[in-house]
């Protein structure tokens, strides 16, 4: 029996996500609102709503639910504001940001990645999403600075690049690790030209690629 998505969503942001500690509103609802199962193949929307990340081709994957929550959190958006993000992927965590009410900017670095989300996102209407096929490690820095920036690919190092096209004040949540797939997620903030790194916690990310990156 196929379960409406409109629940299965309500069940996954429920369990998953406010369960874990995930309080803003502006994220839960977002999270209800997205449909998850529509940026993943058509073979694998029975698991859109399930708690892991998925496939989405290219040895890429759409981030787990909780992840998008906790990360989206962190970033405490506002509607009107500027978010950069590096790592389009599926165009899933954009769209969160998006209905959040941010002017989002979004960097893919493969073409087929790029080119399947950029019309996946116009289908649905997403037109405070603007898609880059670049590498995102050195930002996109015509439309800087960004109040907030989200990089969800993990390499060795924070790119100065990013920290410079922040704005101020501004906050950006990066995953950074020596080891593929096993990062620290960093919150950076900005204020009065200060630039503070607070460790968050574990995360698994696929790997960050390019100048600033691996
Ligand atoms: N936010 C995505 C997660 C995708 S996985 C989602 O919601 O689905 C991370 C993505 O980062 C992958 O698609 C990968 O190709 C991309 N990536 C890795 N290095 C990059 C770089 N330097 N610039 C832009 N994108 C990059």
């Amino acid at each position: 029996m196929r379960i409406d998505p409109k629940i299965r969503r309500d069940k996954m942001v429920k369990e998953q996500v406010e369960a874990r500690g995930v309080r803003d509103k502006a994220v839960l609802a977002a999270m209800k609102k997205v449909p998850r199962h529509l940026f993943v193949e058509e073979a694998l929307s029975p698991r859109a709503y399930n708690d892991s990340p998925l496939p989405i081709g290219e040895g890429q994957t759409i981030s787990q639910p909780f992840i998008v929550g906790f990360m989206s959190e962190l970033l405490q958006v506002s509607p009107g504001q500027k978010v950069l993000e590096i790592g389009t992927g599926s165009g899933y965590q954009a769209a969160v940001l998006a209905e959040m009410g941010a002017e989002v900017y979004t960097i893919e670095r493969i073409k087929k990645l790029f080119m399947a989300t950029r019309k996946l996102l116009f289908e649905m209407r997403y037109f405070n999403i603007r898609v880059k096929l670049d590498d995102g490690t050195t930002g996109w820095p015509d439309e800087g600075p960004y109040d907030r920036i989200i990089v969800t690919a993990g390499g060795p190092e924070i790119p100065q690049s990013l920290v410079d096209q922040l704005a101020d004040p501004g906050r950006m949540v990066i995953p950074v690790g020596h080891e593929r797939r096993r990062q620290r997620l960093m919150l950076v903030t900005k204020e009065e030209g200060k630039v503070v790194e607070e460790d968050m916690g574990g995360c698994a990310f696929v790997d960050l690629v390019g100048k600033q990156g691996w």
